[in-house]
């Protein structure tokens, strides 16, 4: 037990809401409960493979020993006063209610208070709960090195999401059959602490609600508001439709920057839907290249394409009605309900041209705006452009000098010389309209480049460098996971010396598992 000096102890979640009264840890169904105390299991040969100093200062954790570090990121050890549990939720999985899930691999150790931030620190990869149904509880070194570099990378593009504190190995072996085709195999166990004011999802309300357990649900609720919305007010039926409109303007401001910057989740099921509006659960994620609306990483939807990058703002709103649906015990009032939907629908329909034409630099717009953007989507679906290159060195094109900027277009197509002719016209004719569109907006250049700089990213966790970074760690060279997660610091900023990481995706990543296609085995 390591006795805390610095910060608050706060269990809220623990000492407000229903535990499970069954402490064994079996899978099982767990009713009228919203978590269940379980422990964390202790690694055979734990190592810490890398932490984020700057988390670790903003949460009061940076006067611990290296030991003491290392024993509570991997379950060794717990802090004095706290005792450690699985929280209990269901969901919608790619779209079919899918009952009770839970934390099956997901362990809370401490919900702390440091400078009026309260986080909960939650271990991923720690062993088995009551929620872990058929699997072993466990999380292997690569989606573990993916989840770690994206939660910061994501914090550090202004992105609201949950966190990550520590990667750490935990000297045992996981089985797992990675692209769930009959080869299964042993690979590196690992844990990664995440860090969040709430790991609360959709699914939390959903289950109470599928359960008809309309005082849990209250509870719940009550206690969400109180806890992260206190401004809401008292819990009444207003304060309640208030909460979920709260939500629907959050989750919209989520989707929209995911959609600015080219991310795609992959698995948005409603349990990895984060009531606080976080992005959430970074398993088969992915970031656009070739600009494809079409496109997911996901091979377990690879039929579908549910959770395509176009699709995801739909996906939103239809999580949002799941979410509605859960909460009507407490509104009944379906009319307003349906309001926010709509709302959301509408709203997102008009920020979300206002977004893409900030890529471009059109900051007020005009008639005609949205044609030019479709036309250019369209165009860098057909050619194949990369998106964040395309959007990034935008500004870097002499729009006067045609040769110049076709050789920039070349640069940046995953497509041939000889395909890529037959658009060059398109192109040419796109590069006029937006020459002269420029000329119109009311903006120095230097402001335009400016403001441009801080929408369109340089720098994105491309699949292909996440593997690599992979790749080099199985092979016990853990350089690259530092090497990425510096430059995705400053993910804004030009820096000249890691231009190597500002290229199109290499041919060879094209086809290979992890980089063009993920499973959700992790
Ligand atoms: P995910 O696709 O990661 O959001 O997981 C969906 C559900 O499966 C959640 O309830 C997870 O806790 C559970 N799960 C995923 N992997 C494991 C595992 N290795 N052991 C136990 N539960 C798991
Ligand atoms: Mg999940």
């Amino acid at each position: 037990m390591i006795k805390n000096q610095k910060f608050k102890i706060n269990s809220t979640f623990t000492n407000e809401l229903p535990a499970d009264k069954n402490r064994e840890n079996r899978p099982r169904q767990v009713e009228e409960a919203c978590f269940s105390f379980v422990k964390p299991v202790i690694p055979k040969k734990p190592v810490l493979l890398h932490s984020s100093e700057v988390l670790k200062v903003e949460l009061g954790l940076d006067n611990l020993s290296d030991d003491q570090f290392l024993a509570l990121m991997t379950g060794q050890t717990q802090f004095e006063g706290m005792e450690s549990y699985a929280m209990c939720y269901g969901g919608h999985q790619f779209g079919n209610w899918a009952g009770q899930l839970g934390d099956g691999r997901a362990i809370n150790i401490a919900e702390i208070e440091y400078n009026n931030n309260r986080n909960v620190l939650q271990l991923k990869g720690s062993g088995p709960t009551p929620y872990s149904r058929g699997a072993d509880g466990f999380a292997v070194l690569r989606s573990s090195i993916r989840e770690y570099l994206m939660s910061e990378a994501m914090y550090n593009l202004g992105i609201s999401t949950t966190r990550a504190l520590s990667l750490s190995l935990t000297g045992d072996e996981v089985l797992r059959d990675m692209l769930y085709n009959g080869n299964a195999d042993y690979e590196k166990g690992a844990v990664v602490c995440r860090v969040a004011p709430s790991f609360i999802r959709f699914g939390n309300f959903q289950l109470l609600a599928a359960r008809g357990d309309v005082d849990n649900l209250k509870v719940l609720t009550d206690y969400t508001i109180q806890q992260f919305y206190p401004e809401l007010g008292e819990p009444n039926r207003a304060s309640y439709l208030a909460f979920f409109q709260t939500v629907a303007n959050q989750s919209k401001e989520m989707v929209l920057n995911w959609q600015r910057v080219g991310f795609v989740h992959g698995v948005m099921n409603t349990d990895n839907m984060s009531i606080l509006s976080q992005t959430i659960d970074y398993g088969p994620y992915g970031w656009l290249e070739n600009f494809d609306p079409g496109w997911t990483p996901n091979t377990t939807d690879a039929q579908h394409k549910r959770y395509r990058f176009g699709n995801q703002p739909s996906i939103v709103l239809w999580n949002l009605t799941q979410l509605a649906n859960a909460l009507y015990p407490l509104i009944e009032d379906v009319p307003a309900l349906e309001k926010v939907l709509e709302g959301f629908r509408d709203d997102f329909q008009a920020e979300h041209l206002v977004m893409r034409l900030s890529k471009l630099g059109l900051f007020t717009m005009v008639e005609g705006d949205d044609q030019l953007m479709n036309e250019l989507e369209k165009l860098l679906y057909r050619s194949e452009i990369d998106m964040t290159l395309f959007f990034r060195d935008l500004n870097k094109f002499d729009l006067e000098n045609r040769a110049a900027t076709l050789d920039r277009l070349y640069e940046q197509t995953y497509m041939d010389k000889v395909h890529f002719q037959n658009f060059v016209n398109d192109w040419t004719s796109w590069i006029n309209q937006y020459a002269e569109r420029l000329k119109v907006e009311e903006i120095s250049d230097t402001d335009r480049i400016e403001r441009m700089n801080k929408i369109n990213p340089k720098y994105v966790l491309r699949n292909y460098m996440a593997q690599l970074a992979i790749d080099a760690a199985d092979n016990g060279d853990y350089s690259i996971i530092d090497e990425l997660f510096q430059l995705l610091k400053q993910p804004y900023d030009e820096q000249p010396e890691n231009e190597k990481w500002f290229v199109k995706r290499p041919e060879w990543a094209k086809e290979k598992i992890g980089c063009s296609m993920l499973s959700c085995s992790s």
